[in-house]
């Protein structure tokens, strides 16, 4: 039995080899994995509809999804980017010279003049990033619960109000409300293209299609709006749906 030994595993430079073995192995074991991962997060990214992702561009045209609200908060803080985006989506607007009165401030604001359904009474400035949740939330939702449930589109919100310099609820002391900045809107009913009204104070308690047209719109409100108030919420909004773009996150 000459010329093989079998290898003596006691011995040091046969350990430093296992080990070096081990070592790669790992390595190679470790990248590989982490190339699956990036490969299968690469695939899903690209397979992934815009309004899901919330590092893709926001555009006016994407449908509702999982990343909508946090897209048109990030977007709308950007005061271009913002005004490029409603422009893209064909939103006329004029730009609103800033202001401030005390504890109210209107600055980074927008007259929407058209492309959208006109806001009644006209001439509401809103912030930016105000202007850009309601074109969506006009688009996304509230034209399309308008087809759905009368087949026709919407072709004027009312509303009552969009800069109001006070507090919340008005009273003298507390919080200021999102209206001191123009951060907000108050809407009141909606009008179809045949003349027919969808009042928020006689209808939201309607059981046919005027009241579940209402609840729809507020609930796709939600996954725009940070704050989204209706009826539900409390009696001071009886006869409004408030939406605004930087309170407190609640939809009720
Ligand atoms: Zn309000």
């Amino acid at each position: 039995m000459a010329g093989y030994r079998a290898p003596d595993p006691g011995k040091p430079h046969i350990q430093r080899h296992a080990h070096k073995q081990t070592l790669t192995a790992r390595v190679v074991g470790f990248v590989l994995m982490w190339s699956i991962v990036g490969a299968v997060a690469l695939a899903a990214e690209r397979a992934l509809p815009s309004e899901h992702v919330p590092w893709k561009p926001l555009a006016l045209i994407d449908p509702l999804g999982a990343a909508t609200r946090i897209k048109a908060a990030r977007t709308g803080e950007d005061p271009a980017a913002c005004r490029e985006v409603l422009q893209q989506g064909g939103v006329e607007f004029l730009e609103v010279a800033p202001r401030t009165s005390g504890f109210c401030d209107i600055h980074d604001a927008v007259n929407m003049e058209a492309g959208m359904a006109p806001l009644s009474p006209r001439g509401a400035p809103m912030t930016c990033k105000q202007a850009l949740a309601v074109s969506i939330w006009e688009r996304q939702v509230v034209q399309q619960a308008a087809f759905d449930s009368f087949g026709q589109a919407v072709v004027r919100i009312d509303h009552y109000g969009t800069y109001a310099c006070r507090r919340i609820y008005g009273q003298d002391e507390g919080a200021v409300s999102q209206h001191a900045t123009a951060n907000a809107l108050d809407v009141a009913g909606f009008r179809l293209a045949d003349g027919t009204v969808i009042s928020v104070q006689k209808d939201w308690s309607d059981a046919g299609q005027k009241g579940r047209f209402l609840r729809t719109v507020r609930d796709g409100a939600c996954k725009v709006f940070l704050t989204t108030l209706s009826p539900d919420y409390n009696a001071q909004h009886h006869d409004h749906f408030h939406l605004d773009m930087g309170g407190w996150a609640k939809c009720a």
